[in-house]
Order: C-alpha cells, then sequence, then structure tokens
C-alpha cells in the first residue's frame, strides 16, 4: 500500500517564473488524478493524507534559532531572493513548515502500517544546511522528519537514498558525524553542476566516517549506469548496514529531459529503483526533492507510484531494462569507491 501527502496550499510557497514552482506538482496531481480518479483518505486505489505542520521545535532539532528567525522575517518581510536562487515569497516560511511536516506525517503513516509514504511537497529541502537556505531549498524536510523519529520512537538507524541529479549537501552535511545515518547519494559530478561538493573521498567525519557515501557520475551517465553502480554497492552496503527505516529522497531531475543537470537516465529508472528499494526495505518513506521538466517528472513519477501499488495492469507493464551499457568511468568509479570503503563495508 501507498499513500501519498499533499497539501494544496505548497502553492503559496510563490516563486513565479523560478524553475521551482507549483506547475511541478499540479502536473504530477494531474497526472495521479487521471490514472486514479480522485484522490481521498483512505479511499480509492490511492489515498491521499494532509500534513501536518511541522512545529517550531521540530524544526529546532536540525536548524540553529539564527536561521528560522531570518526565513521567517525575510519572508515577513516581503520576501525575494534570499541568495542568487533560492526565493521566498510572503508565506513562504509557513509553507516551508507545512513541507517539513508533510514528511513527518509520511513517517507516521509509514509507522502506523502503511507500506510506503510519499510526500509530494515544496519547497525542497536537501540542500539547506542546519544554518543556511540555498539551492531552493529553506527547511530540510528530510532531516526534520528524521529527528523526529529519533526522538518520538523508538529507531536508531536509518538509511537515506538521494538519486536526485544534485549532491543533498544540507542532509549529508547535517549527519556528516553520525554514524546512525547512512547517507548514499548518487549524482552528476560535482566537478560539473551545483553545490560543487559530493566527491567520493567526502566519506563521514569522526564516528561519522564511513557513513557518507558518494558516487558522482559523469555528465551523460545514464540508467545502466546508475543500475551498475547502486546493484553493486547499494545492495551490500544496505544489507550490511541494517536499518530500521528507509529514505528514499526522489530527484527528477536526472532525467534526460530535465533542463538542470546532464544526465540521460530515462522512464526506466524511475520504476527500477522503486522497486529494487521494495525488495531491500518492506517499508520506506519517499521525499519529493528536484525535477524541473514537467512532463518527465510526471510520467516517472506515475511508473514509481505503480510499482509500489505493487499492481502494474498488463498494458503498463514494466519491464526492467535488458542488457547495460556501462561507461568505463562508472566502471572505475565503482573500484574507488570500493577501495575507499572498504574499512567500513564488503562489497
Ligand atoms: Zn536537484
Amino acid at each position: 500500500m501507498i499513500s501519498l501527502v499533499y497539501s494544496p496550499d505548497y502553492a503559496l510557497h510563490q516563486t513565479g517564473t523560478h524553475p521551482e514552482n507549483q506547475g511541478r506538482l499540479d502536473i504530477m496531481m494531474e497526472y495521479l488524478t487521471r490514472e486514479f480518479g480522485e484522490l481521498t483518505p483512505e479511499g480509492g486505489e490511492i489515498d491521499i493524507h494532509p500534513p501536518t505542520p511541522a512545529s517550531e521545535e521540530d524544526l529546532r532539532q536540525v536548524h540553529t534559532p539564527s536561521h528560522l528567525e531570518h526565513l521567517k522575517n525575510f519572508a515577513e518581510n516581503g520576501g525575494g531572493y534570499l541568495d542568487y536562487d533560492t526565493y521566498e515569497s510572503p508565506q513562504s516560511y509557513e509553507i516551508a513548515k507545512i513541507a517539513a511536516g508533510g514528511a513527518i506525517t509520511a513517517c507516521e503513516l509509514v509507522l502506523g502500517g502503511h507500506d510506503f509514504s510519499y510526500s509530494l511537497a515544496r519547497p525542497p529541502g536537501h540542500h539547506a544546511t542546519s544554518d543556511k537556505a540555498m539551492g531552493f531549498c529553506l527547511i530540510n524536510n528530510l532531516a526534520v522528519a528524521l529527528e523526529y523519529l529519533r526522538k518520538n520512537h523508538d529507531l536508531e538507524k536509518f538509511l537515506i537514498l538521494d538519486f536526485d541529479a544534485h549532491y543533498g549537501n544540507g542532509t549529508a552535511e547535517i549527519f556528516y558525524q553520525d554514524p546512525h545515518v547512512l547517507y548514499i547519494s548518487i549524482h552528476q559530478d560535482p566537478h560539473t553542476i551545483f553545490p560543487g561538493k559530493g566527491f567520493v573521498e567526502e566519506t563521514g567525519m569522526g564516528l561519522g566516517q564511513g557513513f557518507n557515501l558518494n558516487l558522482p557520475v559523469s555528465p551523460g551517465s545514464g540508467t545502466s549506469d546508475y543500475i551498475y553502480l547502486l546493484e553493486k554497492i547499494m545492495e551490500p552496503v544496505i544489507k550490511q548496514f541494517q536499518a530500521d527505516f528507509y529514505f528514499l529522497d526522489v530527484g527528477f531531475d536526472s532525467h534526460q529531459e530535465d533542463p538542470l543537470s546532464h544526465l540521460q537516465l530515462d522512464d526506466d529508472f524511475y520504476p527500477w529503483i522503486a522497486s529494487y528499494m521494495r525488495e531491500l526495505a518492506s517499508q520506506m518513506v519517499l521525499i519529493l526533492e528536484g525535477g524541473y521538466s514537467r512532463d518527465a517528472m510526471a510520467r516517472s513519477n506515475l511508473k514509481m507510484i505503480n510499482v509500489l501499488r505493487n499492481k502494474i495492469s498488463p498494458e503498463e507493464e514494466w519491464q526492467p531494462p535488458g542488457k547495460l551499457v556501462v561507461k568505463e568511468e562508472t566502471k572505475a568509479l565503482f573500484k574507488e569507491v570500493q577501495n575507499r570503503f572498504s574499512p567500513y563495508f564488503t562489497f
């Protein structure tokens, strides 16, 4: 069973012609309602739940008081650009609290017995650090939900797999010294894309050493490269780590039609990763990050959800991609990761 967490209020984070705008969620919801009809709580083929906004206390488990104060005041004073690409409108702070709360609500649904729960929210979160908004992100939604779980439930070990085209530097930094959070990110080589971090040698610090695993793929890498790396690395690492709780951090900007990256994933990748993770983690929370080609993201999202519903009708049956064509750089990257992480994991 998969449930969605969504609020129409996300439209009140008004970013105009910015690539991260409400049109992204609107088209995703349009595809979903076309497929499943009206989405209602505990209703038809797929149910939908409103998010409960995160409390200030929830936010303070991750973010500094000065960061939260700055976001709040900046928005209340009319908003504008916080940096060269991160925008707040007058209601953005309140909406960011709903987006963070959406991640918490999704976690509660999974703990309440749903196999999968998916927070379709904006603004996204994975670039936001404890004290800085950046990369379209204000509050780190996933980190807030994770700290909420740690505080309110008897859970110790968390796994995050982030396949957004960009490195989730905020999430990585927040948990960089934490051996109980394994952050795995596959993203475009940061020499060639924002945020310029996320190299293999960034492995974590102190007790967290070995728990930050980066797979920076070269521009032009596609579905074969992703499947090759994730099969060779993800499966052994996930099995050895034995998390109590799983997050899939979802970014559709890794799609070949996306205007903000130079990756070549096709529609097959998203159902593949969903089915792969479904086998490794019987329960999982999905959290939306980027994706800027509206049609590609709405299409891929629907296919991914159909796999997690475990009900693929014959006409939309998805077959895993056939023979993999893997770039030499990708094979070299596997060797590099294998060497660097051999003290921590067996591949
Ligand atoms: Zn991204």
